[in-house]
């Protein structure tokens, strides 16, 4: 059913194991998608032709199918929006426009996604309220009686995630509705079940939740479409959260009233072709059945859980006793980034970082982990793949990438220590050239990558010293330090020192040292550092350069050029 999912990649079967990041979509929901753009497209709810109302129609069904899907008494309860982030960004916006003040409280817990974090921090500066978060333990699991200690009339609103998307840790979600009514009978409780709605029943009559919130995409439906759903003396409360056209009943420049739900909280055009698609997938997955699905991958979690604790110094994050089909982990002394490049060289998709839950790395003590998150359509046999690898990269991988450890303070001798890099070249697009040249010797992604890491392990290893004297750079995979300076003798020619955490990084730090370190300031300002890394096959580390370092890499070495061509250095 998932035409995507019968490609090879670098070879290898795919054996995609993103599905908490996004899910795959089956025929059903391309097709439908598909046969609304051939036969009915055009703008709902505002033309007598035939077109409009067969698109009306459609996506008023699909609010119908939204509204059985997850039990909801009305479907006006179901309002459409981008997504789960788009969703929580409506509740706290408008919350913030009417419930909450100053004093107020908005409780969280620890294991929350950014996106379940920043809207209301947004709301929280606006107002004057506060936002807490409730602690988990080591394992991941929200501690309940911290949780019940934090509610009280205070609290404006309680915001968790049924299931943590970085740990996997499903959360009591009714057990903290019911508290949450009993102490903090003044909160409205939002429940964000991005993690969960593919993977379990929804029913939010049983759950007596005020909001619950969704994403299509990790549904098996479409990106950019999602679901609020929200009690309607809840959601008639509120203010509206954007104006325009359709959430209107009538406009004058003296005065303007607004619909009544669901358009009040659809202003503009939707997305009328992901609705559609969403509501496909939603028949898709009851086609099945959740309670099925949560059977097959709760096997299937157990399977992989006793599996991958074979492979030696693997240290699982996230024990939570009730979990969703998330494993995360760490290899000891292997940076998750290496791990992640190692496994997509196997065919093998995870996600590496923290997953957009930097507090909750924080408090487990670590940087990222490797997330393998699974579907319906994952197998045991998939599984066993991705253990090998694993097997092969712990037994394999060279310790010594992480260099000295970091000391609190910068000595001179740490200073005189660190060597910065001579020129390579007569010019950046000399070394280039010259770059271009060794690595058009490999074919394939795999060779490639290895002769980057290749490059960085000649690289001097000067993690500890830098990271006493210099600021991290921003940056998700890998921890990345970097020091510049005009040449001693020259005003115009830049050299930088800079180290990493990951092989795949310190590799991409040496080519960035070959290009750059010793070269005038305004040529280094002048390279295309994007096309060189497209001519030399090397741009999945441009295009996902947020994630990895060498996007803040290649804005920091401009900065040092710049700086030194208009002589600030
Ligand atoms: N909440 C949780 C628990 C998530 O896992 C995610 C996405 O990973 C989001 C919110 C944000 O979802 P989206 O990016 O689809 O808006």
């Amino acid at each position: 059913d998932f035409p995507i999912l019968a490609q090879t990649v670098h070879g290898k079967p795919l054996i995609y194991f993103d599905n908490a990041a996004s899910t795959q979509k089956p025929r059903a929901v391309i097709e439908a998608q598909r046969h609304y753009y051939e036969h009915d497209n055009a703008n709902i709810h505002r033309a007598v032709h035939t077109l409009s109302q067969r698109a009306t129609h459609g996506y008023e069904q699909a609010r119908e199918t939204v509204r059985k899907f997850i039990n909801a008494r009305d479907a006006a309860e179901c309002i459409f929006t981008r997504g789960t982030t788009d969703s929580i960004n409506l509740i706290a916006s408008c919350l913030g426009r009417s419930r909450l003040s100053t004093g107020d409280e908005v409780l969280l817990s620890e294991l929350e996604h950014h996106s379940n974090i920043v809207p209301w921090q947004l709301a929280a500066q606006a107002t004057g309220s506060k936002v807490i978060a409730t602690p988990i333990n080591n394992a991941g699991e929200i501690l309940i009686d911290e949780f019940t200690k934090r509610l009280s009339l205070k609290t404006k609103a309680v915001s968790i995630s049924w299931v943590s998307n970085a740990l996997g840790s499903i959360n009591p979600i009714a057990e903290m509705i019911r508290l949450t009514r009993r102490h903090a009978p003044n909160a409205v409780f939002v429940v964000d079940a991005a993690q969960w709605i593919a993977h379990g029943v929804t029913d939010v009559l049983l759950l007596d939740c005020d909001f619950l919130v969704f994403s299509g995409h990790k549904l098996y439906g479409p990106t950019g479409v999602g679901v609020l759903y929200g009690k309607r003396a809840v959601l008639d409360a509120l203010p509206p959260y954007q104006g325009g056209g359709d959430m209107i009943e009538t406009v004058s420049f003296e005065k303007t009233t607004y619909a009544a739900l669901p358009n009040k909280f659809e202003a503009g055009t939707p997305n009328i072709a992901g609705v559609i698609g969403l509501a496909a997938a939603i028949d898709y997955v009851q086609s099945i059945g959740l309670a099925d699905i949560a059977a097959y991958e709760h096997d299937l979690l157990q399977y992989a859980t006793a599996r991958i604790n074979e492979v030696p110094t693997i240290r699982v994050i996230g024990t939570a006793a009730s979990k969703a089909g998330v494993i995360s982990f760490l290899l000891d002394g292997v940076a998750a980034l290496d791990i992640g490049v190692k496994l997509d060289e196997a065919g093998i998709a995870v996600r590496t970082g923290h997953h957009c839950c930097m507090p909750l790395m924080k408090r487990l003590g670590v940087e990222g982990t490797v997330r393998a998150s699974f579907a319906f359509y994952n197998t045991k046999q998939e599984v066993d793949a991705l253990v090998e690898i694993l097997k092969w990269i712990a037994k394999n991988h060279k310790p010594a990438a992480a260099a000295p450890p970091a000391c609190a303070m910068a000595s001179p001798q740490m200073i005189n220590a660190i060597s910065f890099a001579p020129r390579s070249a007569e010019s950046p697009k000399a070394a280039a050239d010259a770059l271009a040249e060794d690595i058009a010797l490999f074919d394939d992604a795999a060779g490639r990558s290895q002769f980057v890491i290749d490059l960085g392990d000649r690289l001097p290893k000067s993690f500890g010293q830098l990271k006493a004297i210099s600021q991290r750079l921003p940056g998700c995979m890998s921890e990345v330090y970097v020091i510049g300076r005009a040449k001693p003798g020259s005003t115009n020619v830049l050299e930088f020192a800079a180290d990493a955490n990951a092989d795949i990084v310190r590799g991409l730090i040496a080519i960035m040292q070959r290009l750059f370190s010793g070269q005038r300031a305004d040529d280094v300002r002048a390279f295309d550092v994007e096309a060189f890394f497209r001519r030399i096959g090397l741009d999945q580390f441009i295009t996902t350069q947020r994630r990895n370092g060498l996007g803040s890499l290649v804005a920091k070495l401009r900065q040092l050029a710049t700086d030194i061509a208009t002589k600030e250095v």
